[in-house]
């Protein structure tokens, strides 16, 4: 029996500004974002503390919460430059008023001491990094004023359905629904570190797993004898993506509060894609269980439409195996690709263009997809294209360029309508 009064929150990892309005355009209920300083994922575009504030308006002013990650492990070096961070969160209204962050999701003890006394109006959310593994940790955390507690990643659904049945009810259980899996027990890896020195739990990780591993044999230098566990190849740490679609119905049964979906460094069009299709599938699910079955090929094509490599439902049933991993690939399967985001809809000589930063090239005649808030996307024809100085192109070919369309029809394209069009 479903609880029809709290439906489960849709977590939405926003990279910028950019990715941020468009979680909440196509139905993310929260976003969590990074600051310049002390969130993992340092190569993500991050907040200044003034797109911060803007974010936290935009957000609120859609009734949707905002949470920043200070989810760092600090070293005694650190402690000073968290400490003027606080101060500046709190100089800049971030903890108070339509500016205010609804939570700080936070790893470290230390910094969890630290944002009690400091930011005592915001609240604290345990991140997964902490490795959230039983419901002691969940009740001890509770008892020092924390609010949530994400889950570990290794955990499957009956060991958090076993921590929901022992925590109060008003402590919230964040989990994974989508997204990248590191093979390393999570925010316990040193690949990248190792490699090429930048830290993946200050955020910097250079991916090692995904690459290409081989042999060498000291006299030999130069001859890559393959590394193999059997004939599908070479890429042994190479994980599955989480992708929990058709799993919505267990993932509420284990009383999971909010549904997070990974990935800071993702385009505006995964974010788009990802972001349309669970709120589809939960909206769906609270209407009926009949509804959510028989919409699950769409789901699933929707999910299979944007960047990912192949999916897996991680910890969640059982413990990962040689499935798990990719062998014979690194890269990931991309079936569209991004054109731009809708900034404008303006009249021209009684026509309706759209305005864009181009973000892949298009030409004349080719035929774009765009996607609408709610599910259908609109297909259409270019056909025209002007720069800046409404002079006609052919193409489009420039990255970042400002450029008016006009298209077969523009009945139904709005402001923050992401564009697409299909890998030929
Ligand atoms: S190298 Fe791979 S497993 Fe390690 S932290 Fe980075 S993404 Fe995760």
């Amino acid at each position: 029996m479903i609880n029809k009064d709290k439906k489960p929150e849709l977590l939405i990892p926003a990279g910028g500004l950019d990715t941020l309005k468009v979680a909440i355009d196509y139905g993310a209920d929260a976003v969590y974002m990074g600051g310049q300083r002390f969130g993992l994922r340092a190569k993500a575009d991050n907040f200044t503390i003034e797109e911060m504030r803007e974010a936290c308006r935009y957000v609120h002013s859609t009734g949707k919460k905002i949470y920043l990650t200070v989810n760092i492990f600090a070293h005694n070096d650190d402690i000073d430059g968290i400490k003027e961070y606080f101060r500046e969160l709190h100089k800049a209204g971030l903890d108070r008023g339509d500016t205010k962050i609804d939570a700080l999701l936070i790893s470290d003890s230390g910094i969890f001491m630290l944002a009690k006394e400091m930011l005592p109006d915001i609240d604290i959310h345990i991140s997964t990094q902490a490795n959230n593994t039983n419901y002691l940790i969940y009740k001890f955390w509770y008892e020092h004023g924390a609010t949530r507690v994400v889950a570990a990643r290794e955990l499957s659904l009956n060991e958090i359905k076993t921590i929901r049945d022992h925590i109060p009810e008003d402590m919230e259980i964040e989990a994974f629904m989508h997204g990248a899996m590191c093979i390393s027990y999570s925010g316990r890896c040193l690949l990248s570190s190792y490699f090429t020195g930048r830290d993946a739990n200050k955020g910097a990780c250079t991916h090692p797993c995904r690459w290409k591993y081989s042999v060498v044999e000291e006299k030999r230098p130069g001859e890559y004898l393959p590394v193999e566990e059997d004939e599908r190849g070479t890429y042994i740490f190479n994980s599955k993506d989480l992708c929990m679609i058709e799993y919505i119905p267990d993932m509420i049964a284990a009383g999971i509060d909010s549904f997070k979906v990974e990935g800071r460094m993702k385009t505006a069009l995964y974010v788009a894609a990802v972001t349309r299709t669970y709120r589809k599938a939960i909206d769906d699910y609270y209407i009926s269980e009949e509804l959510y079955r028989s919409n699950m090929s769409y789901y699933k094509d929707e999910i299979s439409a944007c960047t990912y490599r192949q999916f897996t439902t991680g910890f969640y049933f059982h413990k990962p195996d040689e499935d798990t991993q990719i062998y014979d690939s690194n890269t990931y399967v991309n079936n569209y690709i991004y054109i731009g985001c809708v900034e404008n809809v303006v009249e021209h000589d009684g026509k309706k263009l759209i305005v864009i930063h181009q973000k892949n090239k298009f030409v004349v005649g080719d035929r774009l997809s765009i996607m609408d808030f709610d599910r259908d996307n609109i297909d259409v024809v270019v056909e025209d294209i002007f720069d800046e100085k409404m002079t006609p192109m052919e193409s489009a070919p420039h990255p970042k360029q400002l450029l008016y369309i006009s298209l077969d029809h523009a009945e139904g394209i709005k402001q923050g309508m992401i564009i697409r069009a299909k890998r030929p």
